[in-house]
C-alpha cells in the first residue's frame, strides 16, 4: 500500500528516534555539584575523577587459614616446623620468624615479613607445638600482595561514573567517605484539565479523577530526581502561566499532561513564547500524539498528551531518557527482541504503533499477544501488558505467526 496516500501519513512528522535525539540534545546534564556521603551516594553520578589514596590490601595478607612459613623450610613432603606464633585478622604477629618455624595464620591476617608462603591448613597435620606439611610448599602461595586490588594514586573512577554497590564498596575500602556528585535534576509536574478532580474527592457529572499525576509521580519515583507536584491546573491561561512562571524558577524540567492538543495549543504556545519557545511535535507514533517540547526560562518543557496510555508511552520513550540525560547518566537505546505473534493485530499505515502486549516464553520460544483494549484511554491494558509490540510505520497490521519487534517494559519503566 502506498503510505503517502493514507490520511495517517504525515511527511512532516518526526520519527520516534528523531524526537528522542532532539530531546537528548536539549537535555544536557546539570552542571552543579553536591557533596554526598557514601550512605546517600548510590545511583549518583561522580562530578570529578576520584583517585586511590591507599594500597588495598595495605600489606601482604593471607588468602587462607593455614600456616605462614619459608617455602625453603618445607621443600619436601613431611617437613616438620615449630609453631612460633599466631597472626589473626586485625592482630598481626610482630615477632621474628626463626628458621624452621611457622606462624598459625588466618584469612586476612598480615603475613610475617620473614614468611614467603602460606600452606593451607588442610595440607598440614598438627602435632602439639609442631606442624607436619603433607606436601611440598609452593613459593608465594595464598598471599595477597599490597595494592593487588587498588594502588595508591591510581585513578579509580572518572567524572560521569555512576555509583553502584561495587563502586561504593571500593570507595569505602579507600577510606573515602564523601564524594562530589552532580546534583539531582529538579522536575516540576502538573496536570491540566477542568475535568480533573483529586483522587480523594467525589466526582460531579463530567469529571474524572486525575490519574496521570499519580502515574507521573510513580514513574518519577524510579529516577534520581527531585520531583515537585504542582497539582491540578485548570484550563485557564493565567493559571497555567502562573504555574509555569513558578516552575520555570525552580525546575530543570517541567512536565505536564493534557492541554497540548489542537484546541489548547494556542494559549500554551502564547505563554511559552513569552519566556521561551515551544514546538508541537507530531511524532509518527501511536499512541502519543501530540507532544509539546520547548523551554520556559532555564527549564526544559515537555507537554505530554492527556490520554493516560499516550502519557505513559511518551514518558517511557522520551521523558525517561531526558531524565537520565539531565542526571548525567548514560542513555542507551532501548533493546527490543523478536517474538512470534499469537494473533492478528490491526493497524493503519502511517504511524509506528506501540501496541500493549504480553510477551512470554512458551517451550523456549518468545511469543506475544495483545493485552486487549488498545484505546489510548485504556490504561488497564497497560497494566496487563509487559511490553509494546512495535509495528512499523508502513505496516497495515501483522498476522499470527509473524515475528514482530517487541519492546519490553523493563527497558522503559
Ligand atoms: P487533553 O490532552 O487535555 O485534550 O486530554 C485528552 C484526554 O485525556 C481527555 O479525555 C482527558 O480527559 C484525558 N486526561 C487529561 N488529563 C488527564 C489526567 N490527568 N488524568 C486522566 N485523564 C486525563
Ligand atoms: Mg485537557
Amino acid at each position: 500500500m502506498n503510505a503517502a496516500a493514507c490520511d495517517e501519513f504525515d511527511p512532516t512528522a518526526l520519527t520516534v528516534e528523531q524526537a528522542r535525539a532532539a530531546v537528548l540534545e536539549a537535555c544536557r546534564a546539570v552542571a552543579e555539584t553536591r557533596t554526598r556521603s557514601l550512605e546517600t551516594a548510590t545511583g549518583r553520578v561522580l562530578a570529578a575523577d576520584v583517585h586511590a589514596r591507599l594500597d588495598v590490601p595495605p600489606a601482604r595478607v593471607s588468602a587462607m587459614d593455614g600456616y605462614a612459613l619459608r617455602a625453603a623450610d618445607a621443600r619436601e613432603a613431611g617437613a616438620r616446623l615449630h609453631l612460633a606464633g599466631h597472626s589473626a585478622a586485625g592482630h598481626p604477629w610482630d615477632g621474628a620468624l626463626p628458621p624452621g618455624s611457622c606462624v598459625r595464620i588466618l584469612t586476612g591476617a598480615v603475613v610475617p615479613d620473614d614468611a614467603d608462603t602460606v600452606v593451607m591448613q588442610e595440607h598440614v597435620t598438627v602435632e602439639g607445638d609442631h606442624i607436619r606439611c603433607d606436601r611440598p610448599a609452593a613459593d608465594n602461595a595464598n598471599i595477597r600482595g599490597p595494592g593487588e586490588d587498588t594502588r595508591s594514586g591510581e585513578r579509580l573512577y572518572g567524572a560521569g561514573q555512576v555509583l553502584g554497590p561495587a563502586e561504593i564498596g571500593v570507595l569505602a575500602s579507600q577510606g573515602i567517605s564523601e564524594v562530589e556528585v552532580l546534583r539531582k535534576p529538579r522536575v516540576v509536574f502538573f496536570s491540566t484539565g477542568d475535568e480533573l478532580v483529586p483522587v480523594d474527592e467525589p466526582l460531579e457529572p463530567g469529571q474524572i479523577h486525575d490519574s496521570n499525576r499519580h502515574m507521573m509521580r510513580s514513574l518519577l519515583s524510579r529516577y534520581a530526581v527531585k520531583a515537585r507536584d504542582y497539582g491540578i491546573i485548570p484550563d485557564d491561561e493565567d493559571a497555567v502561566r502562573e504555574a509555569l512562571e513558578s516552575a520555570g524558577r525552580e525546575a530543570d524540567l517541567i512536565l505536564t499532561t493534557g492541554g497540548v492538543s489542537v484546541g489548547d495549543a494556542d494559549y500554551i504556545t502564547r505563554i511559552l513564547q513569552e519566556r521561551g519557545e515551544v514546538g508541537f511535535w507530531k511524532i509518527a507514533m501511536k499512541p502519543g500524539r501530540p507532544l509539546a517540547f520547548g523551554r520556559f526560562g532555564q527549564a526544559r518543557f515537555i507537554g505530554l498528551p492527556g490520554n493516560p496510555v499516550s502519557a505513559m508511552a511518551t514518558f517511557g520513550l522520551f521523558v525517561g531518557p531526558a531524565l537520565r540525560s539531565l542526571a548525567g547518566l548514560p542513555v542507551a537505546e532501548p533493546r527490543t527482541l523478536r517474538a512470534r505473534l499469537c494473533e492478528d493485530l490491526r493497524k493503519r499505515p502511517g504511524r509506528t504503533d506501540y501496541q500493549r502486549a504480553i510477551v512470554e516464553t512458551e517451550d523456549g520460544v518468545d511469543v506475544v499477544r495483545s493485552a486487549g483494549g488498545q484505546g489510548s484511554h485504556q490504561l488497564s491494558a497497560m497494566s496487563r501488558a509487559n511490553a509494546f509490540v512495535v509495528l512499523p510505520r508502513e505496516a497495515d497490521g501483522a498476522r499470527a505467526g509473524e515475528w514482530v519487534e517487541v519492546l519490553p517494559f523493563s527497558e522503559l519503566y
